[in-house]
């Protein structure tokens, strides 16, 4: 149910008065509503005499019947005394257990914990999630530092800068860096995605530990990390076991286009001109291995994306897509971030605003399911998205193909 009013806003900026409809209650488990709170984009309403865009002061009921919250803030702007705010309480009460079916009208609702200020009732929903005042504090500094990275002219700044802070740079910088990285790219977003890269490249290279810590997080995430084909060919001909090799073919299926292995085969006449016959054979038998192990990829993901487009397909048509999610919690790898990433960009090329709105918010739900139940969430993120779709051999022979881009 939808609880909205059309109310009188007084502009922050050019103090005009308008009306717009504004919403007073929240429910906490409706997830697009919540998360447009916890990011200050609920009720943001736009000045129609200067344009001025914001969230105007207005009293707030949250509640969350699944974690029993219920919390009131009423604005101290609005300059009401102890009596008046108690009748608006009182008047948001009524109205959140009028709006809900009998069962649901719960004890705890009619004595909602009051908020001085928007900030204090934001950490004790966030709190209610687990995270903690001190986690926020720290998780602060970290993406203020980042930030203040991104603002160096220059790369000797930045270097100076990293150089700096060196201390700071701990496990949770790099976390966070990380995860900003892998949220770039389930959205779509290629330049971002680059641009977090590479900050990230560059802040383990020049301080104490990053490097270590990178590596470590890459490893527990399963992440590849490759720069171009040189490097790829490198890896796999240095590769320890199986498991490394697939998962090098995989991370680097965006560079096992037509001219890496044009590549391989001049090294290969080379090698035989020269006589050098062991080298020949190895590269020739590195080069089929690639091949069948690419070829055998692509099958079972064609698989696999089918079957996380079904999954999405499922999600996009329920009412409760949360519930959902949970039930397929498990079969949500990469290969349906990969689908939710290719819809995503596509509704947003079409103007579908609403439903790529609706796609991110069905990834955040995701992710944040997953990482309550595994920890970070178990995506393949390289710097290419991993095992693109690719038109499958026909036949068992493995045949050179361009991979699409
Ligand atoms: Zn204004």
């Amino acid at each position: 149910m939808v609880v909205q009013q059309i109310s009188p806003v007084n502009c922050p900026n050019c103090k005009a008065q308008f009306t717009a409809p504004i919403q007073n209650i929240i429910n906490g488990q409706d997830l697009a509503a919540k998360s447009a709170f916890l990011q200050g984009r609920f009720n943001t309403v736009q000045c129609p005499q200067c344009g001025y865009t914001g969230a105007p002061s207005t009293p707030l009921y949250y509640f969350d019947l699944e974690k029993e919250l219920a919390l009131v803030f009423v604005p101290s702007q609005l300059g009401l005394l102890g009596n008046d705010q108690q009748k608006i309480i009182g008047d948001l009460t009524n109205r959140v257990i009028k709006s809900l079916p009998t069962e649901q009208q719960k004890f705890f609702l009619f004595n909602p914990k009051s908020f001085l200020t928007l900030d204090g009732m934001i950490k004790a929903i966030l709190e209610a999630d687990g995270i903690t005042e001190d986690m926020i504090k720290a998780q602060e500094a970290h993406i203020k530092l980042i930030e203040e990275f991104f603002k160096a002219p220059d790369e000797a700044t930045l270097k100076k800068q990293i150089k700096a802070h060196d201390a700071e740079l701990d496990r949770q910088f790099f976390e966070i860096l990380t995860a900003y990285m892998q949220t770039a790219q389930m959205a779509g977003d290629q330049q971002r995605t680059q641009a977090f890269l590479t900050m990230r490249t560059l802040a383990a290279r020049w301080s104490s530990n990053g490097k270590k810590i990178v590596a470590e997080i890459d490893q527990e995430l399963g992440l590849v990390m490759l720069e171009n084909q040189e490097e790829l060919l490198k890896r796999l001909q240095t590769a320890k076991n199986d498991a490394e090799f697939e998962q090098l073919v995989a991370a680097g299926h965006a560079f096992l286009d037509y001219g890496f292995f044009v590549q391989i085969t001049g090294k290969i006449d080379e090698a035989t001109k020269n006589g050098d016959t062991k080298t020949a054979a190895s590269l020739t038998s590195l080069r089929e291995r690639i091949l069948q192990t690419k070829s055998r990829q692509e099958e079972a993901s064609k698989a696999a994306l089918e079957k996380a487009g079904k999954i999405l397909e499922e999600i996009l048509k329920s009412d409760r897509p949360d519930k959902v999610i949970d039930k397929h919690l498990d079969s949500l790898t990469d290969a349906f971030f990969f689908v939710l990433e290719m819809n995503i960009e596509e509704a947003t090329k079409q103007g579908h605003t609403e439903a790529a709105q609706a796609m991110q918010m069905i990834g955040n739900i995701a992710v944040s399911k997953l990482q309550q139940k595994h920890g970070p969430p178990q995506q393949s993120t390289g710097e290419q998205p991993t095992q693109a779709p690719s038109p499958a051999a026909a036949d068992d022979t493995p045949k050179i193909h361009i991979a699409r881009r």
